[in-house]
């Protein structure tokens, strides 16, 4: 039977500038992204109750392409950095396009990727794209629309429904779930912790090799 996964574990592990440095492609994880300022980091830090670790990839030399936290044993959290905040060439930024790219479609431990995007800028350019190479390798992706508080209940709800709308015309309806979240008021905290025990209890489940 799976373990439940407690994420107030986590654990600083590595970080790895491409596919080839991250750590063996066993066991099981979840990665996040989001464009810069979305809220991720403080969505981490909710999550694991612990802001030294969310702090740890806007460290200088950790806001490389993939951040690793270890969850247990054999499970593993992935921040991915939004690279907005860094200031760096084209070619550089086309490059890590295509690290993430073969992270999200090659990697056998991932079992799904939480995207966060601000309530109130919803479906980016990198949202989609994020989107499309996780579909592209049926990856199940969960939408986080963060700063939920910026909102009442209602209008919040409607932005859901128009996510969820557009995701749907677009043709992405399979494998992709959505949610409100507040870092700052706490709340959507127990259905995301829910999803990544899904995710996690099924790459748990799985044979490794
Ligand atoms: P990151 O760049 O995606 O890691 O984003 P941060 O977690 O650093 O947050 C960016 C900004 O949004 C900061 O000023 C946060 O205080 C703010 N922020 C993050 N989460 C929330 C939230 O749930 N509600 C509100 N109102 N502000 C938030």
């Amino acid at each position: 039977m799976s373990d439940v996964i407690s994420f107030r574990k986590a654990q600083f592990l590595i970080s790895a500038p491409s596919l080839h440095q991250c750590p063996e492609d066993n066991g099981c994880e979840v990665a996040f992204a989001g464009r810069s300022n979305a809220g991720k980091s403080s969505a981490i830090n909710a999550l694991t109750n612990n802001a030294k670790l969310a702090r740890t990839s806007k460290t200088p030399g950790r806001t490389q392409l993939l951040n690793f936290f270890s969850l247990s044993e054999h499970c593993r959290l992935v921040d991915l950095p939004g690279y907005g905040f860094a200031k760096v060439s084209k070619a550089l930024k086309k490059e890590w396009d295509q690290h993430l790219a073969e992270y999200l479609q090659q990697r056998q431990s991932l079992k799904g990727l939480v995207l966060l995007m601000d309530i109130r800028h919803p479906l980016q350019e990198y949202d989609w794209q994020m989107i499309r190479w996780a579909c592209q390798s049926q990856m199940p992706v969960h939408l986080l629309l963060t700063k939920a508080d910026k909102f009442n209940h209602g209008p919040a709800k409607a932005i859901l429904l128009k996510v969820q709308r557009e995701l749907s015309e677009a043709g992405f309806w399979d494998n992709i779930s959505i949610q409100t979240f507040s870092s700052l008021k706490k709340t959507g905290l127990e259905e995301l912790e829910g999803i990544l025990q899904d995710w996690l209890a099924v790459g748990q489940d799985a044979p490794t090799d």
